[in-house]
């Protein structure tokens, strides 16, 4: 991969997100020509025109057909937020322009709130990120692993399949050299066998894709889904993560696992593993659009319905 790309382009500067997004009246521009590019539609009846008037400190829009009220954050993941848009701005600027994953406790000093409500910030944006990472399907050559959370498989396999660790699933797509990665799924799979697996091909596999994985049993299911499998043998672990079949979803894995190091520290964690996954993978599906980390993210977070703290607490990772 042409890591220098990454590193070395230009990205959103502290100045330019000021200039863009510094003031109250700039960030809520900003949220509405990303809620209705087109202009004001009724959330209600798709109509176009409204009157809009003030009542307690905040902009109502009136629909002229329907009658129904609406606000801007209403109906979107901002809803019922006592932050500031501009707090909301700079927690998804921080969260985005940063080399390493930036915890809560980080961003909590960065915004000047308390950790409850950095907490919050970041899981509610995180929630936004894995709802537009979970319709990715992955097309051509894809190398998948498996892989687990809370605890090392030191020397290679050894660490399958340990009751206290967070099984994961880590797929990566390659252009056909299998030099360059172009995107990632990583998330949190029930268990390695038959049904979770042929679940997740249906999900995340192009019909075409073709897949390059290791010997585990469970992964002959994606040859069953009609899929070329290519499976991998090589004679110790270590020639195995070098193998051209292996080596880019070795390598992701291992950055995401650093990435996730300072945040992911305790079994406690586990329940929003699949949040933490779909926020590295997010990030790294875009590694080459910096600049446009801020506008696409508010596009994701204005069409994510609203969610609940204790809905985000609540989370499980299992759908498959
Ligand atoms: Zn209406």
């Amino acid at each position: 991969m042409a890591i220098n790309a990454v590193q070395f382009q230009k990205g959103l500067s502290m100045t330019e997100f000021m200039e863009s997004y510094g003031t109250e009246a700039k960030c809520y521009r900003a949220l509405y020509r990303s809620r209705w590019p087109k202009g004001f539609r009724c959330p209600k009846c798709s109509q176009r025109r409204r009157l809009s008037f003030f009542r307690e400190g905040k902009i109502y829009y009136q629909c002229r057909a329907c009658q129904h009220q609406t606000t801007l954050t209403s109906g979107t993941l901002f809803q019922a937020t006592r932050l500031p848009l501009r707090t909301w701005f700079l927690a998804i600027h921080l969260l985005t322009s940063t080399k390493t994953n930036m915890a809560a406790l980080e961003l909590k000093r960065h915004l000047g709130v308390c950790y409850r409500t950095a907490w919050r910030l970041k899981h509610k944006i995180m929630q936004a990120m894995t709802e537009r990472e979970a319709t990715r399907t992955l097309q051509g050559f894809v190398q998948i692993d498996d892989a687990y959370l809370g605890g090392e498989r030191n020397g290679g396999k050894s660490g399958r399949g340990s009751e206290n660790k967070q099984a994961l699933i880590v797929a990566v797509e390659t252009d056909a050299t299998m030099e360059h990665p172009r995107y990632m799924v990583i998330e949190p799979v029930r268990a390695f066998d038959n049904a979770s697996m042929s679940a997740w091909a249906a999900r995340r596999l192009a019909p075409e894709a073709e897949v390059f994985t290791d010997g585990l049993g469970a992964f002959r299911r994606f040859a069953d889904a009609g899929h070329a499998h290519t499976v991998i043998e090589a004679d110790s672990p270590r020639a195995a993560t070098q193998a051209p079949g292996a080596r880019w979803v070795n390598v992701v894995l291992s950055n995401v696992k650093r990435a996730l190091d300072g945040v992911y520290h305790s079994l406690k964690q586990a329940k929003y593993a699949r949040r933490y996954l779909a926020e590295a993978a997010y990030r790294f599906n875009r590694r080459f659009r910096l600049r446009d980390m801020v506008p696409r993210l508010l596009r994701a977070i204005a069409v994510c319905g609203p969610h609940s703290e204790r809905a985000l607490r609540e989370a499980s990772n299992f759908s498959y």
